[in-house]
């Protein structure tokens, strides 16, 4: 299959092509030019996530070289459970738990496996990749993780100094080997800015090769279909009815996602998409005008998004705002309401959610009831809430144990590199290793 540009219908690609540019040269993003219709009845019942990812991405990767490893690529990536857990006494809710993997939250799922396929687009004899990430939590740790270790592949995480929380700092500086941190003295927009930078630079072009396994990456948005693809077929198989979903949302990535399976005949029926107080989709899909804002900061901090890059792809998917407005609904949540939920969940359902599930927990609460009662719903839960627990331990009064594996990651020593917020500090801590600080172990 062949991949286009959200602006340019004739800058098309394939698969592997796709993944490696990341963006489209006019700086639209990649969508399918196809969607071919998979049935419910085509999954065997039992298959595990690699099984249902190899079968629902074949037809994407179907004449690329990437086709021919897709199933090692997914045993590869989906080596963790996404349970559909039953919530409450009605029956009708559930929660997708998509927090089981090594950084404890949903973008393992993609960050995994753009890695896998970007190894393997590797030859033997092609240059050293860099991996360059600009990040202000969540994603530097999950594409370091998944890139750790990789033979030929070096990463390079970029966080704004003193501006994440220490449990995150760590979480991006523990690794080591082919994956090293910088601490840059700025913004994260500062760190955003010197990745761009450094993709328009000649000279950063011809010492090294540079990919961005940015979030609007094709590769990390197309395998959370799987899970959805997974979830719904649960649900069906259970209740004889698609499932609903509540997401999460700041990019829109998890929910262009899940339209994406719902497109390819997946058994999904509503989507809602649960925004924090930043409100640039609630608004436009009262008002029809699209008025993409600075973010806000908010307690779901990964959602904090003013201009979601993947509305574009929403709109690949339905060019007119009447097509958007049937195709999904949505909601804004201020912290007050979300801190107010985290109470409420753990208080009447014994849950403890992260303030992102805690945002579609509230937003499936604010549904007229004739709604919740005629449907089966699922939260999207998109962390592990120990991940936030400044913020949800004192709401709930008690400790949130640690998952396992978020616990081995934070007890490794940590190392990073302090740099000032221009390209040629960037480069020459990248050359010469730069000058290690921070050393601290325990
Ligand atoms: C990134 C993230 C989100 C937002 O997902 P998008 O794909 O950007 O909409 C929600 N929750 C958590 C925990 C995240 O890390």
């Amino acid at each position: 299959m062949r991949f286009r540009s959200t602006r340019d219908a004739q800058l098309a690609v394939g698969f592997g092509e796709a993944l490696a540019q990341g963006l489209a040269p006019d700086g639209g993003l990649f969508v399918p030019t196809e969607w071919p219709r998979i049935q419910a009845a085509a999954f065997p019942v039992r298959e595990s996530l690699a099984g249902i990812g190899a079968r629902l991405l074949a037809p994407f990767a179907a004449g690329d070289p990437l086709a021919e490893p897709l199933p090692r690529i997914t045993a590869e990536a989906f080596d963790f459970p996404a349970p559909v857990v039953a919530l409450g006494a009605s029956g009708r809710l559930a929660v997708l738990e998509l927090f089981h993997g090594p950084t404890a939250a949903f973008k393992d799922f993609g960050a995994r496996f753009l890695a896998a396929c970007l190894a393997r687009l590797r030859g033997p004899a092609s240059r050293p990749l860099t991996i360059l990430v600009a990040t202000s939590g969540d994603t530097g740790g999950a594409v370091a993780a998944a890139f750790h270790g990789r033979p030929g592949i070096e990463v390079a995480v970029l966080f704004p100094k003193g501006l994440v929380s220490p449990t995150q700092e760590r979480q991006l500086t523990c690794w080591g080997e082919n994956v090293r941190s910088f601490a840059v003295r700025g913004t994260f927009d500062d760190c955003q800015r010197l990745v761009k930078q450094a993709f328009l630079d000649r000279r950063w072009q011809e010492e090294r090769a540079l990919s961005s396994a940015n979030s609007i990456n094709l590769g990390r948005l197309l395998p959370q279909a799987v899970y959805y693809a997974a979830a719904s077929l649960a649900v069906f198989r259970c209740h004889g009815e698609p499932a609903s979903f509540v997401i999460p949302s700041g990019n829109l990535g998890n929910a262009v996602a899940c339209l994406w399976a719902r497109r390819l005949g997946l058994p999904i029926a509503q989507v809602v998409l649960a925004h924090n107080a930043n409100r640039t989709v609630p608004d436009f899909l009262d008002s029809g005008d699209w008025q993409p804002r600075a973010s806000i900061a908010t307690l779901a901090s990964a959602m904090d998004v003013g201009n979601p890059s993947n509305m574009e792809r929403l709109r690949a998917l339905y060019p007119q705002l009447s097509e958007i407005r049937a195709a999904v609904s949505a909601c804004t949540v201020d912290d007050e309401a979300i801190r107010a939920r985290i109470r409420q969940g753990y208080q009447e359902l014994g849950q403890v959610w992260c303030p992102h599930t805690a945002t579609a927990a509230e937003a499936y609460a604010r549904l007229p009831a004739a709604r919740r009662d005629s449907g089966r719903w699922v939260l999207v839960s998109t962390a592990h809430p120990a991940k936030f627990r400044e913020i949800v331990e004192p709401l709930i009064g008690r400790d949130i144990a640690m998952p396992e594996s978020l616990a081995k990651l934070l007890a490794r020593p940590s190392e990073c590199t302090q740099i000032d917020a221009d390209l040629e500090s960037l480069r020459d801590a990248l050359r010469d290793g730069g000058v290690s600080e921070g050393r601290s172990s325990g």
